[in-house]
């Protein structure tokens, strides 16, 4: 690499491991791999194509204001499955995120997506207040009707597309999408210890009956759009003998702003997040979202520079479980099968590729007796949804989702488990625009009621 780089914002973040750049060795394996590269049969929108476009602009021969960096690094769902297919090793993820982060810091002009975006991540999602508000709005709208009466009447549409679609995100987000959740009342007083915000119960510092003990990282749209998976988390992992604590200082894991190329943000919501878990710092940390689990995993590499936090970042990072991996730790108890249609499931690409889940989701599902499963080809294809992907390049996303949802329809699913709650959005909100009869939940749901089901919940 040349000296004189004129790409502060990539090299900073790559942490003085620019030779990164430099492992691709064009072999092109990769390519059939990559969903946008599968669409367009463009070069450029494959991760050899854009790995060619990073080096230029890191060695100076491309502007980092070019439109097809812009474009090309705009267009990649970050889903990083080049990096499993990949014999060189290429950490792909990371040199991603450096170049976005290049073109946060660039003078690019960008749409007025991009514009909102960026206000959001600085004047809303790093004030938490702000962020529980904006998440109280959007579950009036879900909630009142006003969603539902907007979409079903076509205003939606004729504002425009994108406005629909995103509605639907919403809407598919609602409890009456998954599965029916009269536990959330019935069995209150049934469910093991828990603190923090998303439980009546008692503050943090609870101390749990059981050896058998670990945190719960709620996630910033898990707590306000998806709190009953939080919940069910919770009472599954107590079935099991794990008791639960909620930190009530924890915040955004920061994915959004990594993933937007706002770096700074989401470091400063790492080292918050990293102070709120120290508490209890011999705990694993259990997440349900693959998106918040592969983000809260990276905190080492994130805080890599920084001094004060690196090495409390490396071994926040090596507690971080998903829920199915935390379960295949323990093992699993079987409930009683559930009545429900055939069930599918769709691997999150970023609990699958970012946090190596591999089959403990699928193995989390099969503790639900007699489950009536339908193979799902290409369940570990990205959905399209990729964080806000779905709305910042809603013709691309659009295209990787028909094939999921034709996908889906030649399944016979009638109800489909996936692992994070913006997979669970995208794919409803397209089942839905599609008119497919299809109830979107997160395997840990169907686990909740599968235990309820047996009366696990009733035994003292
Ligand atoms: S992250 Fe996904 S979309 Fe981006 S280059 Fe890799 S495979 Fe393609
Ligand atoms: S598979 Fe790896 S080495 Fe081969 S072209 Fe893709 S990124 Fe480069």
């Amino acid at each position: 690499m040349q000296d004189n780089l004129s790409t502060p914002a990539l090299t900073a973040a790559l942490g003085g491991e620019e030779d990164k750049l430099l492992a691709c060795i064009h072999c092109g394996l990769c390519l059939e791999a990559c969903p946008t590269y599968v669409i367009t049969g463009d070069e450029n929108d494959g991760p050899r194509g854009r790995l060619y476009l990073m080096r230029a602009v890191g060695e100076g021969k491309l502007s980092n204001e070019s439109r097809a960096f812009e474009r090309h690094i705009d267009r990649c769902l970050g889903c990083r499955a080049c990096e499993q297919v990949c014999p060189a090793g290429v950490e792909y993820g990371q040199l991603l995120e450096a170049a976005r982060a290049e073109l946060f810091s660039s003078a690019t002009q960008r749409g007025f997506s991009y514009k909102a975006l960026r206000f959001a991540l600085k004047h809303v999602w790093l004030q938490p207040a702000r962020l529980k508000f904006a998440f109280a709005v959007a579950r009036f709208i879900r909630d009142s009707g006003v969603a539902s009466l907007l979409l079903k009447s076509g205003v939606a549409r004729i504002v425009s597309r994108r406005f629909e679609f995103g509605l639907a995100l919403l809407q598919s987000s609602g409890p009456e999408n998954g599965l029916p959740h009269e536990l959330d009342g019935k069995q209150a007083n049934k469910t093991p210890p828990v603190s923090g915000p998303s439980s009546n119960a008692a503050p943090q510092t609870k101390v749990c009956a059981t050896k058998n003990r670990a945190m719960l990282f709620t996630g910033c749209v898990g707590e306000g759009l998806f709190s009953r998976v939080n919940k069910a988390t919770v009472r599954v992992l107590g079935v099991n003998g794990i008791d639960t604590i909620v930190p009530d200082e924890q915040v955004c894991c920061g994915a959004l702003h990594a993933h937007a190329g706002d770096l700074a943000g989401a470091r400063i919501l790492a080292r918050q997040n990293i102070k709120a878990f120290s508490v209890n710092e011999e705990l694993p940390i259990v997440t349900n979202a693959g998106g918040c689990g592969a983000m809260l995993s990276s905190y080492g590499h994130l805080l890599s520079g920084d001094e004060t936090f690196a090495a409390a970042a490396r071994t926040f990072s090596e507690r971080i479980r998903d829920i199915s991996q935390q379960l295949k730790l323990v093992g699993t108890k079987t409930g009683a099968s559930v009545p429900t249609g055939p069930i599918t499931y769709d691997a999150s690409c970023h609990l699958l590729y970012g946090q190596h889940a591999g089959e403990a989701p699928l193995e989390m599902l099969a503790a639900v007796s007699k489950l009536n499963f339908a193979r799902l080809e290409g369940s570990d294809r990205c959905c399209g949804g990729a964080g806000i992907y779905n709305l910042l390049e809603p013709d691309l996303s659009r295209e990787v989702l028909a094939e999921k949802l034709a996908n889906i329809r030649a399944s016979g699913a009638q109800v489909l488990a996936t692992g994070n709650p913006g997979c669970q959005m995208q794919i409803g909100a397209g089942a839905f625009l599609a008119g497919l009869n299809l109830r979107t939940c997160h395997p840990v749901e169907l686990l909740d009621e599968s235990y309820a089901q047996a009366g696990m919940y009733n035994q003292d």
